[in-house]
């Protein structure tokens, strides 16, 4: 089996096609949560996903979307975001949302949005953050999204610490016995320094995984976001992927 791992698509729907596009044949999606927010097609992400055989996970905006958040935590730029969101999702999309889960596992595989001991919030952005989640899930490797940084986080259980790895590397990462925390990155609005979609793709037969960049018309997403109304900073971090 062969999977396309995405996370925080933010209703950039121009970035999820060029990932569809880009992706070599799979199976079946595993989204890590946040398919809308900060984004201008919320409700035609949904849908596009459901194209597919997929399992989602709930994110942080998904629920702020849902009005199941106070928005008092998120800043000026995501609440504004929010509040467009909130009012122009269809009924069918806010249904789709809000049956998501918050954390499952699947064919050994822990998955939650933000880390496996605060699936909602908690950003793993180091490795002693990282370290500290390994008691929090029972399978041997979890995917989270959240930070839009890829990244892979490798417990050393000798050392009591854990390693880590920033892509992109020169070989496919192979599974052992390791156990890892990864995130494949966002596909909607990158923060690491490069604007092109990010994804994975998990070979469950050869126990290998793969991070992916993918170039997209970024004008396009940015020129529905003026629009829409959707705060400048926003329509401005997604051509810097910052
Ligand atoms: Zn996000």
């Amino acid at each position: 089996m062969h999977y396309l791992i995405i996370s925080d698509v933010h209703a950039n729907l121009t970035a999820l096609e060029a990932v569809l596009a880009d992706a070599p044949e799979f199976d079946e999606i595993w989204c890590l949560g946040d398919l809308v927010g900060y984004g201008p097609n919320p409700n035609e992400c949904i849908e596009r996903i459901q194209d597919f055989s997929h399992v989602s996970m709930a994110g942080n905006h998904d629920w702020a979307a849902l009005g199941k958040l106070d928005l008092s935590s998120f800043n000026t730029d995501a609440r504004d975001a929010s509040i467009w969101t909130q009012a122009e999702l269809s009924p069918a999309a806010r249904e789709y949302l809000n049956e998501l889960p918050i954390q499952i596992e699947k064919d050994g595989f822990n998955m939650a949005h933000a880390s496996p001991r605060e699936p909602i919030w908690e950003y793993i952005l180091d490795a002693n953050q990282a370290y500290a989640n390994f008691e929090h899930f029972s399978a041997s490797i979890c995917l989270v999204g959240h930070t839009h940084i890829p990244i892979v986080f490798e417990l050393d259980e000798q050392r009591r610490r854990c390693e880590t790895k920033i892509p992109p590397f020169a070989n496919l990462l192979e599974f052992d016995q390791t156990r890892m925390i990864i995130n494949p990155g966002s596909v909607g609005q990158p923060r690491d320094g490069d604007p092109r979609a990010s994804y994975a793709m998990l070979d469950l037969d050869a126990m290998t995984w793969e991070f992916h960049r993918v170039a997209y018309p970024v004008e396009i997403t940015q020129e529905r976001m003026r629009a829409r109304g959707l705060p400048r900073r926003l329509v401005e971090r997604l051509e810097m992927g910052r």
